[in-house]
């Protein structure tokens, strides 16, 4: 059977999963399309044969021929589309964020609960990243022994000018929020972000770099380090310090050169080649798992999770000191 999607949102990030579903991926078909945009959605769906655009997002859900949705629109507006397709009782893939509040997560949470049904995956597509994947395994085999520290970097060459303090937290270090706590099985419960002296190249909204740390249940100490005008690249380091040794994020492929009396080896200066691959793995695993009538990947309560420490981070941002990160109890559905 083949998938039929409807797709809300075909922005930057909309038109790259309808390509991939469209040409690289198996097993589904774009059939709908929504966007506030229309002519942006008319455009898209003129390169795929039989694709419906819908006014709304609502009304795509509610499409009989829609079996799954896919929300890549604008981060506010998530929530609203995802409650309408659980309601719907429809299979929703949700890009980051799952919501941009932690009560409209949970609301999302309550109501797939009520449901009786998995139906939400959220878009942390670092969980099928083949480095992430690959340091995971090695900390699950107990290889390196009980994790007792992570140090992690999240470095962009530059940002633009509407890049602010905040979106250090809710849209760069929310990768690693979701990764961390996925890599070593474990909740964080408390958050404090250290403020260094700024670079030269930042400007007076943004604090450029930060240090979050972050402290686990278990008692494991984290540093991560964003710094979104390093200049060099982007580039992604985490560094799991265990009981028996230390394992790291394997580094891009990259052809190593002797040059010009050098020993160099290139650093990627676009994000969006760093997890590219991943995002087709998470897609497909999707589609896989959609139509196995499972969540595989992130769920709505990892997206909750990853909300409510994201405004632990930006209390402890704003008010200096250490912000405890208390959640609602795990609902034994998501267990
Ligand atoms: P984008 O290029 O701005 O695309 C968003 C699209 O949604 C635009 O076409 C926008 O139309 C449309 N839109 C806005 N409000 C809408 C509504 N109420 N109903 C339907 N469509 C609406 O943004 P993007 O970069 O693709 O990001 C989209 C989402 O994906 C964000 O939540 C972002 O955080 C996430 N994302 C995740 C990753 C990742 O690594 N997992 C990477 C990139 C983006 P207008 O342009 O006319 O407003």
């Amino acid at each position: 059977m083949t998938l039929r999607v409807g797709v809300i949102g075909v922005g930057m990030i909309g038109k790259e999963h309808i390509q991939r579903i469209a040409h690289k991926l198996a097993g589904a078909r774009v059939v709908a399309l929504s966007d506030v945009n229309e002519a942006a959605a008319r455009e898209v769906a003129a390169t795929l044969p039989g694709a419906k655009v819908y006014l709304t997002g609502e009304e795509l859900i509610a499409a009989p021929d829609v079996d799954a949705v896919l929300v890549t629109s604008w981060g506010p507006t998530h929530a609203a589309y995802v409650l309408a397709a659980v309601a719907a009782k429809k299979p929703v893939f949700c890009e980051k964020p799952l919501a941009t509040s932690a009560a409209d997560c949970l609301r999302i949470v309550e109501a797939e609960i009520a449901s009786g049904r998995h139906l939400v995956q959220v878009g942390f597509q670092r969980r099928y990243d083949r480095g992430y994947r690959a340091l995971k395994k090695t900390i699950d085999d107990g290889l390196i022994g009980a994790p007792l520290m992570i140090h992690c970097a999240h470095r962009n060459p530059t940002v633009p000018e509407a890049y602010v303090s905040d979106m250090a937290i809710v849209d760069t270090f929310i990768h690693e929020i979701d990764a961390l706590r996925w890599l070593i099985n474990d909740d964080y419960v408390s958050t404090q972000v250290l403020k260094p002296r700024n670079t030269k190249h930042t400007h007076s909204k943004l604090d450029d770099p930060i240090m979050v740390l972050l402290e686990t249940a278990s008692g494991v100490r984290i540093d991560g380090e964003v710094f979104v005008n390093c200049r060099y690249g982007y580039d992604i380091q985490c560094q799991v310090v265990g009981e028996e040794g230390i394992a790291s994020l394997p580094e891009p492929e990259a052809v190593p050169m002797r040059r010009n009396a050098a020993l160099s080896t290139a650093i990627m200066q676009d994000w969006k080649l760093r997890f590219i691959d991943s995002y087709d793995v998470e897609i497909q695993d999707w589609i896989e798992a959609t139509k196995a009538g499972r969540v595989n990947g992130p769920n709505a309560w990892d997206g909750y999770f990853a909300a409510v420490t994201a405004d632990a981070c930006l209390k402890a941002m704003h008010e200096g000191g250490v912000a405890p990160i208390v959640t609602s109890p795990r609902p034994t559905f998501y267990a």
